[in-house]
């Protein structure tokens, strides 16, 4: 997630001076659509393309895991807050011992009953 957050402040900080550049050689309300598209193409949309690859690449983790249901685990960064460390399907840094479940978790009463 970090590394998207990353692309998307450096093509933030490229398009900006091109667009600036720009504005000197394009008519002023062109200009504006051109800005507009070019917001969307260069930094809102491959933005929105890496994190929906992110998601799809972690799916597993982040729905059926252990720590999917963890109080300790990070979605956004598919992180083990407590360990510091990125689980996987096949990987749980704790081995299930330090596991706690989510608060929002705790107060559903059908959590227990499966
Ligand atoms: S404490 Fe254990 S179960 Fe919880 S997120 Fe970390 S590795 Fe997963």
């Amino acid at each position: 997630m970090g590394e998207i957050v990353y692309w998307t402040i450096i093509r933030t900080a490229l398009l900006i001076p091109a667009l600036w550049v720009l504005e000197g050689y394009i008519n002023h309300q062109l200009w504006w659509s051109v800005c507009v598209i070019s917001i969307y193409g260069v930094i809102i949309h491959p933005a929105i393309l890496r994190y929906r690859t992110f998601r799809s690449k972690n799916q597993e983790v982040l729905e059926s895991t252990l720590c999917s249901t963890c109080t300790h685990f990070d979605e956004s960064a598919v992180l083990c807050m407590l360990h510091d460390k990125h689980p996987t399907k096949a990987f749980l840094p704790c081995e299930g011992l330090d596991w706690e479940p989510k608060s929002s978790d705790v107060n559903n009463e059908d959590f227990f009953e499966d």
